[in-house]
């Protein structure tokens, strides 16, 4: 094996990032080597490129980029016994420590000490990225790595979709970037019976529409409360998953939620803003939670079991497939809105 392999980085504070060779790194005796076959590109990667304020306070440069990832293990620190050579992985990108409150207790995806791949570490936009063996979640290798890293943010839909109760249920999505798309998917794989999608782009609503939204509303044109309300008897959805992070759309979501409903956030608000707590969430009963991250590794059971039983579709969500040099083009892509997810084919599985 060669010493050296090419990444994306980032270099600098400047817009951007940079292709450029790092050695390959050493792994730790818990750790496997993972030669990257496929990635997809993140909102938080974007986050990085552009380097925003969050990005600023967070990543210390320079830093090889990327989290989203299906690969080949072709090393294995001396005290792995539960990854073999040759498996197709991804990875849970929340390294955890095992050892807190919220570790011990079945809860590892609020770890007190969670470190993230390409966030806090180095990441897999590379074309080898050591990770803990316990992070490896280990894939059926005859699907294309282009769909298998896709996972990690897919983890995300599901753990939103499915952190209450599904079956019969009248959904809104609010927000339908790649991981709105993906929980409209969701939805009605685990028997919603009704799925609205909302999102401010076009392109955006039509790839929900393939995927099964049953009504697409555009809040630039559309007066989403009052059509919600017309097509749910005037009582509104049972459960909101809020993508989009943004006040106005989550006030405006309050008010078609049904009472005794559920509205479970995932979008990250880059700014406080009010509600109005009495009317819209006590007098109407209504449960919020938080989601972050997936549960470990609950939520990748449940992906699997939804990707082998073909529930899904992930060759729609994922919009395009281009070559890893060809990055600038999804990172320009992800920023225009006009895209599911996209993919970067790194490397090529080795026959053994
Ligand atoms: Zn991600
Ligand atoms: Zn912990």
């Amino acid at each position: 094996m060669h010493t050296r392999m090419k990444t994306i980085s980032k270099l600098t504070s400047d817009v951007g990032a940079t292709m450029i060779e790092r050695e390959i790194p050493e792994i730790g005796d818990d750790d496997i080597l993972v030669k990257t076959l496929a990635v997809s590109v993140c909102g938080t990667d974007v986050h990085i490129y552009e380097y925003n304020r969050w990005a600023k306070s967070r990543i210390r440069l320079p830093q090889i980029m990327g989290h989203e990832l299906a690969g080949q293990v072709v090393k294995l620190g001396k005290n792995v016994t539960s990854v073999n050579l040759g498996d197709i992985v991804s990875a849970e990108t929340h390294i955890v420590c095992g050892e807190c409150e919220f570790c011990k207790s079945g809860n590892a995806h609020i770890c007190i000490n969670t470190s993230i791949l390409g966030v806090d570490r180095d990441g897999a936009f590379s074309e080898y990225v050591a990770i803990p063996a316990k992070n490896a979640w280990i894939n059926n290798p005859d699907i294309d790595p282009a769909y298998l890293c896709v996972q990690e943010p897919l983890g995300n839909a599901i753990h939103t979709v499915l952190s209450g109760a599904t079956q019969g249920k009248s959904f809104a999505i609010v927000g339908c970037g790649p991981i709105g798309v993906m929980a409209v998917d969701v939805a009605k794989a685990v028997g919603a019976s009704k799925v609205f999608a909302i999102d401010l782009n076009d392109y955006r609503l039509d790839l929900a529409k393939k995927l099964g939204a049953d009504v697409c509303l555009n809040p630039k044109t559309q007066d989403v409360i009052s059509e919600v309300l017309n097509q749910t008897d005037g009582l509104g959805v049972d459960v909101v998953c809020e993508m989009s992070g943004s006040g106005i759309a989550m006030n405006q979501a309050f008010k078609y939620l049904k009472k005794g409903g559920r509205m479970s956030i995932l979008g990250l608000p880059d700014h406080p803003f009010t509600i109005d707590v009495a009317n819209d969430i006590v007098f109407k009963g209504v449960t919020v939670n938080g989601i972050t991250g997936r549960r470990i590794m609950e939520t990748w059971q449940q992906g699997k079991e939804l990707i082998d039983a073909g529930k899904l579709h992930l060759e729609t969500a994922v919009t395009h497939i281009l070559p890893f040099e060809d990055f600038k083009q999804a990172f320009d892509l992800m920023i225009s809105g006009n895209c599911g997810k996209i993919v970067l084919r790194v490397g090529e599985k080795e026959e053994r």
